[in-house]
């Protein structure tokens, strides 16, 4: 579908079409770019499309078997009009923190429609769990021994499931969290002496959280790691104290973010799921199964704009110097899990193409190496004012930067 293949071979990005161009100006919100900014008053900032989402979202859903529930987790882009925002169109939360948890009761009134992981959890955090009645993803047996301790203290059943670190590995993910020694969850040949102690325990369990990873590109792996995934359920199943009501199968769906890779195909995906479901209703009739995306469902739909301030030759090169840059959009700059530093795919927001482009290299404010947005990308001739785009950007871009490194203004945040 796409052509990821430049001039020569050399790897492209892919074409960046989930956003209008008219008149040459980036639309998002269908309002064009240069209106949002003036309307604005001051860069740079991230946009948020709405529609964008909401597309991902019902193209999600049409490729998936019908039965799968899709849960937001919260972590990729906590803004609370965007939490609000996909809590209306999915069913349910996943939250990381007693200060995400905050947030999604006020968008989610069943408390099971929220279920809660991370390891460490503080007492504070699982006090707030407790007390709020939502499903705790619980990450190891000294977390079960706190949250009974807890339940006992307020008289109360909290709903739980067993986090589970699978035996096997997700083949290619940008970030592996499951397999081998990890700090998440429980490691899968623990988990019946575990549910055995359970039993014993003022808890009322819920079922199983099998998480292997994050952005994946390769149907192949992904459609894999499901297939063990619901294996290793299975087999757990076979030792729990309770039939189980309620499975979270992870997600880890990626994006594409830099040259040379491409948007998955999610029919395949969806259609590797269909007999593994139908199985699953017939092994665990009662268990709600649900898939945990962040990234997938906003990370396409985001942009960080920023504002050219000034062109610079060193000795041969051009230097397009903005306003924004590391403090602001981490990941972009290549500091967020990058081995090899990539260029996010990036424009000028406010003159798309031009006849004569150059090679320029796009970098922030800050006095650091690391302050780069754009390593050697063509654009057209970018002067102060313009405005520098950096797209795929609505997941683990502001909430997941260090915004107060050099003591620069934040940016932003507007849902369109
Ligand atoms: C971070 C995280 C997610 C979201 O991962 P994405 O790659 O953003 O989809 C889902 N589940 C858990 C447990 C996580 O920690």
């Amino acid at each position: 579908m796409n052509n990821t293949k430049g001039r020569g071979g050399t790897p492209k990005h892919v074409p960046m079409n989930q956003f209008n161009v008219i008149d040459n100006c980036l639309q998002i919100g269908g309002k064009p770019l240069v209106d949002i900014a003036r309307q604005f008053g001051n860069t740079p900032f991230y946009a948020y499309d709405r529609k964008v989402m909401r597309t991902q979202i019902e193209q999600l859903r049409s490729a998936l078997p019908a039965n799968i529930h899709l849960h937001y987790a919260m972590k990729a882009n906590p803004m609370p009009e965007v939490v609000s925002y996909l809590a209306g169109m999915t069913d349910g939360l996943d939250v990381a923190s007693a200060g995400e948890l905050q947030v999604a009761l006020e968008f989610v009134t069943k408390p099971t429609r929220i279920s809660f992981a991370g390891p460490g959890k503080s007492d504070a955090d699982l006090c707030a769990a407790v007390e709020s009645g939502v499903i705790i993803n619980m990450e190891s047996n000294v977390e079960m021994r706190r949250i009974a301790a807890l339940a006992k203290a307020k008289s109360v059943r909290p709903p739980v499931a067993i986090r589970v670190n699978p035996d096997f590995e997700l083949k290619s993910a940008g970030m592996k969290m499951g397999s081998g020694p990890k700090p998440f969850g429980v490691d899968a040949e623990c988990v019946p002496a575990m549910l055995e102690t359970l039993k014993t325990l003022p808890m009322e369990f819920m079922g199983f959280h099998i998480f292997s990873g994050s952005q994946n590109l390769r149907e192949l792996a992904i459609m894999e790691a499901q297939t063990k995934t619901f294996e290793l359920a299975f087999r757990l199943a076979q030792f729990a104290p309770a039939p189980v009501r309620w499975l979270n199968i992870g997600g880890g769906l990626g994006v594409p973010y830099f040259p040379g890779e491409k948007r998955l195909d999610i029919a395949s995906i969806g259609a590797n799921l269909l007999p593994l479901i139908k199985t699953a209703r017939e092994r665990m009739p009662e268990a709600e199964i649900v898939m945990e995306l962040g990234r997938y469902l906003t990370a396409e739909a985001g942009i960080y704009v920023c504002e050219v301030v000034e062109r610079k030759v060193s000795r041969g090169q051009t230097f397009v110097i903005t306003n924004g840059g590391l403090h602001h959009h981490l990941a972009a700059s290549g500091n967020f899990g990058q081995i090899i530093r990539k260029n996010y795919p990036l424009c000028l927001g406010n003159r798309i193409s031009a006849d004569a482009v150059e090679e320029v290299n796009v970098v922030g404010p800050l006095c650091t190496p690391l302050d780069v947005l754009g390593n050697k990308v063509s654009l057209p001739r970018a002067d102060s004012g313009d405005l520098i785009v950096v797209f795929q950007s609505g997941a683990y871009g502001f909430s997941a930067s260090p915004k107060d490194f050099l003591s620069h203004p934040h940016p932003r945040e507007i849902l369109l």
